[in-house]
């Protein structure tokens, strides 16, 4: 039985490596020069450059699989220095609170929003309807402050979107089902989590980690592992017989099982013949567009320390909506003596930013890194890498496309991408886990 994996992103390369481990024969055929999808790194005169995700959430089950690859011994955990997470408010960033120890001594949130926060467990409102906005929902539970200075600014940081936008039984599953089941958010973590403890289930402890030489380190040991033909475009795929013949822009292919991890956009181009009704539901899935920044600053020119980053919520009317700064977190990101600040301009609700040309772009980070952190010297470096579609949103729409996906199946027919299941990297590892333990030789 041989296997056609369709894109070469860490789902089509986690699936391949997963496969041939369990004595599947598979190929992945991906359209770019170079696998990576999503993850790519560039190295410059020593300094590394993330153009796509900058860190991941790891557990135990992903750490195994890195282990599994060989290159455990490449690994770079965030510096724990500072886990603080910078919100901007009245123009300056303030830390939100991290936990129940600072809850109360940290003046970022109003008493009002603190005695919400308290008595979520017991309060009652009428349930979330099946397409509720994760904003409404929140809201609803909580109040309008928590929602514009907590909730904007993290969705805006994970999906680049807008939470007005999103649905929440789609975005964040846990919180809607948590509510749905005992009535409360909070009430729902912790009982999920007594569950998991009483079923003797590990404990999924997160860390944030890299590598040395930046997160094309995992591309290239999964890529090394498993068949990848480069520059190979998948135009169509055509049922025959038993089988999947695929159309490339270089040849046809036959495949008895058929694995697809593109993006929403390019799927939709090839599934046209075979599913066009899921293929334009595909391509009325909205990826915003979203420029990456990084600015090299002296670092004998910042007069403040900084931490993990600071995200911007709508309400503060800023160019970007946040910066990580990158070498805060992993120091080899730029010499002994720089700070390298990766910003983010677009998404959602500021795409209209990403129509400015390079300079502009440059020059506006340049400011408000300038007005937010006192960044008053120049840059040494800026490079922008631009994302035309970044990150699918998990809109109400999505709940029928993943409906339609089940109805519609094809046996031997699979579909794993971000767009399916969760956009982080570790979701699109288990998700492919998940998969390959479904599949039978
Ligand atoms: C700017 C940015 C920042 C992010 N930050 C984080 C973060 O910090 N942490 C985190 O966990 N996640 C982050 N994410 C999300 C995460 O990186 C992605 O969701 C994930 O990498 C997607 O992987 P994938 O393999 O499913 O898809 P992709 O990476 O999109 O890979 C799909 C592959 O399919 C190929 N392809 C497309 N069409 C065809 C075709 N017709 N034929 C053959 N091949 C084709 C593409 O070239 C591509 O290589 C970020 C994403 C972006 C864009």
């Amino acid at each position: 039985m041989r296997i056609g994996i369709i894109g070469g992103g860490i789902s089509g390369l986690t699936t391949a490596f997963l496969l041939k481990e369990k004595g599947f024969d598979c190929v992945v055929l991906e359209a770019a020069q170079t696998s990576g999808g999503c993850i790519q790194t560039d190295t410059i005169e020593n300094r590394i450059y993330e153009n796509g995700p900058n860190s991941l959430l790891l557990t135990e089950s992903h750490l195994d699989l890195i282990n599994r690859l060989g290159i455990t011994n490449e690994l770079l955990e965030a510096e724990g220095v500072n886990k603080d997470r910078f919100i901007l408010r009245n123009g300056k960033y303030r830390i939100l609170p991290s936990g129940p120890q600072n809850f109360f001594s940290n003046s970022f949130f109003s008493w009002s929003s603190k005695f919400k926060i308290m008595t979520e467990f017991w309060r009652k409102n009428k349930p979330s309807s099946e397409i509720e906005s994760l904003y409404d929902f929140i809201n609803r539970r909580f109040n309008d402050e928590i929602c514009d200075y907590a909730l904007d600014p993290f969705v805006s940081g994970i999906y680049a979107g807008d939470a007005k936008k999103l649905a929440v039984k789609a975005a964040f599953p846990a919180l809607y089902e948590a509510e749905k089941e005992y009535g409360s958010i909070i009430k729902g973590m912790i009982k999920s989590s007594k569950k998991n403890k009483e079923k003797g289930a590990p404990t999924q402890r997160k860390k944030a980690f890299s590598f040395k030489k930046g997160l094309s380190t995992f591309i290239d040991g999964l890529s090394s592992k498993v068949e990848v033909k480069l520059n190979t475009k998948v135009v169509d795929i055509k049922k025959e017989g038993d089988q999947f013949k695929i159309i490339t822009d270089k040849d046809t292919l036959l495949f008895d099982k058929v694995i697809v991890t593109s993006s929403a956009h390019t799927t939709a181009q090839f599934i046209k013949n075979l599913l066009p009704s899921i293929s334009k539901q595909l391509n009325n899935l909205y990826a915003p567009p979203m420029c990456i920044v990084h600015s090299v600053y002296k670092k004998d020119d910042i007069e403040r320390p900084i931490g993990f980053g600071g995200l911007n919520p709508l309400l503060e009317k800023t160019f970007t909506s946040g910066s990580i700064w990158s070498s805060c977190i992993f120091p080899n990101r730029a010499g002994a003596d720089e700070v390298l600040v990766t910003s983010f301009v677009g998404g959602v609700q500021r795409a209209k930013n990403t129509l400015l040309s390079e300079d502009e772009i440059k020059s506006n980070v340049k400011l408000e890194l300038a007005k937010t952190l006192d960044f008053n010297e120049e840059p040494v470096f800026q490079k922008i890498y631009k994302w035309e579609k970044a990150i699918p949103q998990y809109s109400a729409e999505i709940l029928k496309l993943w409906d339609d996906l089940e109805t519609n199946a094809i046996p031997n027919l699979y579909f794993n991408a971000n767009w399916k299941g969760g956009i982080s990297v570790p979701n699109c590892i288990d998700n492919s886990i998940k998969l390959v333990d479904s599949l039978d030789k």
